[in-house]
């Protein structure tokens, strides 16, 4: 596929058909209201929540996709002017409400983008994503590969969703008497609180915007903007800082809970001792274990940890840890990778870890971080807070999405080049 017919969760100018994985912040930045470019492709559940975060939004400009189904799009190319049709199909990411992954199909082979995504290996959903995948291949071979490379190091090993909620249901069980505070973004983790409303009879407040999305999202009416209703709130990830419980510990016995992949610890600041002048920052993966429930772990899988006097951090991610990376890397075998998040102090490139699982003999970039020390603890800047979103927001997405600015191996370009296909190719791994 040529440049400047397709971008993904990309908004700039000059392609024929826009892609939106997720309403994530990071995957939207570029997108408002006024967008006007052209066609945008999402999910369903994504098109329902699209007018709560972009009010005056022209909502014809949305087509919706169906999961699992795949949909032809008629292009053309931009250097020749001639038709270029292009098959699509969205494959639940199991990440957030909306969430896709596409796999797009033509005479250039099979492209997958992730957008962000969670691949467990348990549970119904999972395993009808994965057939739905092996389906949608059927047997052909993935040429590129876009990936959620978030946690693709080996440090990073946490367990399935369904094991960090009982154990953040359990936190909350054995502190009957406390509030509980639970920082969530604007969008995910409604698995987990509805989980937890299941298991321990209670309401859970959270913010009127987020009680809209909850209302849109048909979840059922266990979601109340009034505190006086339930001891446990979900709050944004902003307001979950440390200082923040300790004021709230002046009036209530209160306890937070951050759940997340990454891991987290409370450092006092330089030159600073009072426990009031501490952050809460990232650092390197636990090597403690502990067997929840009968549920054996791995030795290097994070558990539970209490990092602050007042703060539990529970490994619930909505991101794939590595060994469900490496897990769908050897399932589909593809001859490309390229990470989609790049540029940040957590940035691997994917082909360190993985390129013994690829077709082709695709060598990582000479000038990637050393992957031994992106485990290594970081200081967040800024006093008192949880700045998980420092990080996120430092994770920088891959440019433009162009099929060709990963090296295809020369095969597969023979191959297209004997289909009588435009090939552009380019020697920029960027
Ligand atoms: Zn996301």
């Amino acid at each position: 596929m040529e440049g400047g017919m397709i971008s993904v969760d990309r908004w700039g100018k000059g392609s024929q058909a826009y892609f939106l994985t997720h309403l994530h912040a990071d995957h939207t930045r570029g997108l408002s209201s006024s967008w006007r470019r052209g066609p945008l492709y999402c999910s369903r559940v994504s098109a329902k929540l699209f007018p709560l975060k972009f009010p005056d939004f022209d909502l014809s400009s949305l087509r919706v996709l169906n999961i699992g189904s795949w949909h032809r799009l008629s292009l053309s190319s931009p250097s020749s002017g001639s038709p270029a049709e292009v098959d699509v199909m969205p494959i639940d990411a199991l990440h957030c409400p909306g969430a896709v992954m596409f796999m797009f199909r033509g005479d250039f082979g099979h492209v997958l983008y992730t957008g962000d995504f969670r691949w467990e290996t348990t549970g119904e959903r999972s395993q009808k994503a994965r057939t739905m995948l092996l389906d949608a291949l059927n047997g052909a071979n993935v040429d590129v590969l876009y990936l959620d490379n978030t946690y693709c190091n080996p440090a990073y090993c946490f367990p399935s969703r369904e094991v960090a909620a009982q154990q953040v249901i359990e936190i909350i069980a054995s502190h009957p008497e406390h509030d509980i505070i639970i920082g969530i973004d604007s969008l995910g983790k409604e698995d987990l609180l509805l989980r937890i409303s299941h298991c321990l009879k209670t309401k859970i407040w959270v913010w009127p915007e987020r009680l809209q999305i909850m209302h849109i999202l048909g979840y059922p009416d266990v979601f109340t903007t009034r505190t006086s209703l339930t001891r446990v709130r979900a709050v944004p990830h902003y307001s979950f800082r440390t200082d923040t419980l300790e004021g709230l510990n002046t009036l209530r016995p209160t306890i937070g809970i951050m759940p997340s992949g990454l891991p987290w610890m409370v450092k006092p600041y330089e030159g600073k001792s009072k426990a009031s002048e501490t952050c809460l920052s990232v650092t390197s993966t636990s090597r403690r274990y502990n067997v929840p429930n009968g549920i054996r772990v791995d030795r290097n899988m994070r558990t539970v940890e209490r990092v602050h006097q007042y703060i539990y951090s529970v490994p619930y991610s909505d991101h794939s840890c590595f060994p469900e990376i490496k897990d769908f890397v050897q399932l589909i075998r593809p001859s490309n990778v390229k990470g989609i998040v790049s540029m940040s102090p957590w940035y691997v490139d994917p082909l360190y870890y993985l390129s013994h699982l690829f077709r082709s003999n695709q060598r990582p970039q000479i000038n990637s971080p050393n992957p031994e020390s992106q485990g290594q603890a970081k200081r967040v800047q800024g006093q008192g807070k949880m700045k998980s979103k420092d990080f996120r927001g430092a994770r920088q997405r891959a440019a433009e999405v162009n099929f060709f600015g990963v090296r295809i191996r020369r095969v597969t370009i023979m191959r297209r080049i004997h289909r009588g296909v435009k090939i552009v190719e380019s020697h920029d791994p960027d």
